[in-house]
């Protein structure tokens, strides 16, 4: 069951549901205009939204704001008739998957030029059903670095920062709610080859997330959590992002070090695939 709830004073988001994959949707509603964070994985996606925000009398979405272009977070776009921002690359990803047929085979093509994964391929075929008409739309506005919004006693930042997971990856941090969302940039790659993770990367982006003054923090594909909770998460990862820059790719190394640093005898399954993506070249 899909999961609505307030988490700022200006922010009310839908979880992420995990049997198709589809990711957190967030409005941000500021007192002239309301931010949607992401478009949904398809129009149904993005229709459960709408009537969770009109049920609750909010305002509707007048402009949407894309975190990355992977079909999860940016199918439903056409469902909403409002102004889209986006990086240039978000815009150019989407392009090339425009006028496809969506069939088995279109999706079979996809995968063998590892545009999609086949983890992404089963759960489309699972978000549309048989009767696959996606209709891909471009971002309207498209911004290079950093683009600001005024909502009305809301102010809202969208930074490009790129990464392993998506080059479009953005973050978006609501001011005066202290609430970053991170999209899915803390990822790995996902396309385009096995699941990987660039250590330097890494650290840059968890670098720039503690750049900013937030105590909420939110991932696409997890519940909203705080900063002490986020930190704790995090550091683990970026003690092992240090082990393998330290460590020159030696893994018997950066396992023992990581065994150390978390005190532990065996080395966690979660820190074993994450050890296994920083390692793949
Ligand atoms: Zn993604």
């Amino acid at each position: 069951m899909t999961q609505f709830e307030q988490i700022s004073q200006h922010i009310w988001i839908m979880h992420a549901e995990h049997e198709t994959d589809r990711p957190l949707l967030a409005a941000i509603v500021g007192e002239r205009r309301t931010l949607l964070m992401d478009a949904g994985a398809s129009p149904s996606h993005a229709a459960q939204l709408r009537e969770e925000l009109m049920n609750r009398s909010l305002r509707l979405p007048d402009i949407m704001m894309l975190t990355h272009w992977h079909w999860d977070h940016s199918f439903g776009l056409s469902a909403w008739n409002v102004p889209s921002i986006g990086v240039r690359e978000t815009a150019e990803r989407l392009r090339l998957l425009k006028g496809l047929d969506w069939s088995d085979k279109t999706l079979n093509d996809l995968v063998r030029q590892q545009i999609i994964n086949d983890s992404s391929a089963g759960h489309i075929r699972l978000e549309y059903g048989a009767d696959r008409n996606i209709e891909i739309r471009e971002p309207d506005i498209l911004f290079e670095k950093k683009l600001e919004l005024d909502l009305g006693g809301v102010s809202c930042e969208i930074h490009h920062v790129g990464g392993d997971h998506a080059g479009d990856s953005c973050y978006l941090f609501v001011q005066e709610d202290k609430t970053l969302f991170l999209g899915d940039a803390l990822g790995p790659s996902v396309y385009g080859g096995p699941r990987k993770y660039t250590s330097g990367e890494f650290l840059r982006l968890t670098n720039e997330a503690f750049h900013f003054d937030a105590h909420i923090y939110v991932e696409s594909h997890s519940a909203p959590v705080g900063k002490a909770e986020f930190r704790q998460d995090i550091d683990r990862y970026v003690e092992l992002a240090r082990l393998v820059e330290a460590c020159g790719k030696n893994q018997t190394n950066i396992e023992e070090g990581m065994k150390k640093f978390l005190q532990v005898q065996e080395l966690p399954q979660e820190f074993v695939h994450a050890l296994e993506w920083f390692l793949t070249d």
